[in-house]
């Protein structure tokens, strides 16, 4: 029942998360109330503990499961769980006391073969294609933001296994800021910080992601910019993520957050329909691998690319989800179970927003009245922000063209499909109406 559980976790929390730390808790029985595991220390417990408590608990509850506490057991699992991927640690071995500096596990799917381009990351891939390459320092470091589950720990990823195959020779450490604060915190306590300063200033390639979690943690980010400093004084290359930029994030220190711009700073966009309609054939063929191939209608991955829009890795739980219990019945996937088998992913995203709602938003945000935003008048101070909201209306909400320009005073659905075009055009190059535009998303979506 747990490996059930963790495996649903896996989807909801990420691969390199639930790595850290789902995988490694043994899951030692229930008792009096009291769910039991076994953790590789107190930190792992503590953290699992306040971190996914409720994701857990409400997973416990539905298959019937009496729990109202968890404990944890610190101690080497009795049997290490087998993982179903491939992964390999990036080491590094250089202090000669024996100590070792562990990075993060690779995921051994998240490799450049396996992550799709399209427009909405084309630069992030090519800035990470650079760097995998392992030539000179051209840019330092490179930033990669972007929303959740839009590819940043992929892409990563991906340049750590391109470099071990390119360049052997290479020290490349990968890890996530809160590995990176848990490693000198430890230190810290082990009166260990000079073997912690070494071993960090030895790598050649260090990758830091999501970097957002250490702002507002005053020594370990101080810690952060001075092993920053004595790689960038190196040439020695930095890869950062966060979940948006540097200017950005609450609580960085400035000086921080300023040297992180001197280097090249690029953004994930959030996923168009084409590059989700790409992704979800790429893992269709990756699945099929583990499940066998099953035959999906071309109108299921349409119905996907068009309906689950904010997140790819909900995405992929949708399909990977259709691939298992397709193969569970012995059937192929059409639409009627898409709908069975997803009711509850659909439900969520089809609550989402209504036209009107992002109406409202949108002539708010701009600052017009509602009522000229549906009528006739066509200056541009009202135009633009009429097709920014047609645009929005087509983007996240399942509203047909026709429906929409019904919702719009009335329109024709030409009228709505030149908006969307004009806006989509746009986008490609003015900056400002894309930051419009992703903020008026997320103050939609929340
Ligand atoms: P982030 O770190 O930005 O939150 P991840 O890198 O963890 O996102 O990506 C979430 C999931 O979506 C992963 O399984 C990843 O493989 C997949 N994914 C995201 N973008 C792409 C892409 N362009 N091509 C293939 N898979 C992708
Ligand atoms: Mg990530």
């Amino acid at each position: 029942q747990w490996t059930g559980i963790s495996e649903e976790l896996r989807y909801e929390i990420g691969e390199s998360n639930h790595k850290n730390w789902i995988e490694p808790l043994e899951c030692l029985g229930v008792s009096d109330g009291v769910v039991r595991f076994r953790a590789p220390s107190r930190f792992v417990g503590d953290w699992v503990k306040r971190t996914y408590h409720d994701q857990i608990f409400s997973r416990l509850q539905t298959i019937g499961t009496d729990v109202t506490r968890m404990e944890f057991i610190v101690g080497e699992p009795a049997q290490r769980p087998a993982t179903a991927t491939a992964t390999a640690a990036s080491t590094v071995n250089k202090s000669g006391a024996g100590d070792e500096l562990q990075g993060a596990p690779l995921d051994g799917k998240y490799n450049f073969d396996n992550f799709v381009v399209g427009k909405p990351n084309e630069l992030a891939h090519a800035a990470a294609r650079r760097v995998a390459e392992g030539g000179p320092v051209t840019f330092n470091p490179l930033f990669l933001y972007g929303g959740v589950g839009l590819g940043k720990t992929h892409l990563m990823h991906a340049i750590a296994w391109e470099l071990k195959a390119k360049r052997p020779d290479l020290q490349v450490l990968y890890l996530s800021a809160e590995q990176f604060m848990y490693r000198f915190v430890q230190a810290l306590r082990d009166r260990e910080i000079m073997d912690f300063k070494n071993l960090f200033r030895s790598v050649d390639v260090l990758m830091v992601d999501d970097v957002q979690f250490i702002a507002g943690k005053d020594s370990t980010q101080e810690e952060f910019f001075h092993t920053f400093n004595a790689l960038v004084d190196q040439n020695k290359q930095i890869v950062i993520s966060a979940d948006r930029a540097p200017g950005e994030i609450k609580d960085l220190e400035a000086r921080i957050s300023s040297r992180m711009q001197c280097g090249l700073v690029v953004d994930l966009h959030p996923t168009n329909y084409e590059l989700r309609l790409g992704i979800l054939h790429r893992k269709a063929a990756q699945f099929a691998q583990s499940y066998g191939s099953i035959k999906i209608d071309d109108g299921v991955f349409e119905f996907l690319a068009h309906r689950i829009t904010t997140n790819v890795r909900v995405l992929e739980g949708a399909l990977q989800r259709l691939f298992a219990f397709s193969s569970l019945i012995g059937q192929e996937v059409s639409q009627d179970m898409v709908q069975d088998c997803l009711s509850d992913m659909l439900r969520s995203s089809e609550r989402r927003v209504t036209v009107e709602e992002i109406q409202r938003k949108v002539a708010e945000h701009f600052n017009i009245r509602l009522s000229d935003m549906l009528g006739p008048k066509r200056t541009r101070t009202i135009a633009r922000p009429r097709q920014i909201a047609m645009y929005l209306s087509k983007e996240m909400t399942s509203r047909s063209l026709p429906e929409i320009g019904r919702r719009f005073g009335g329109r024709d659905h030409t009228t709505i499909l030149h908006g969307v075009r004009k806006v989509v055009e746009m986008r490609e190059q003015d900056t400002q109406l894309n930051e419009d535009i992703e903020l008026l998303r997320r103050l939609l979506e929340s």
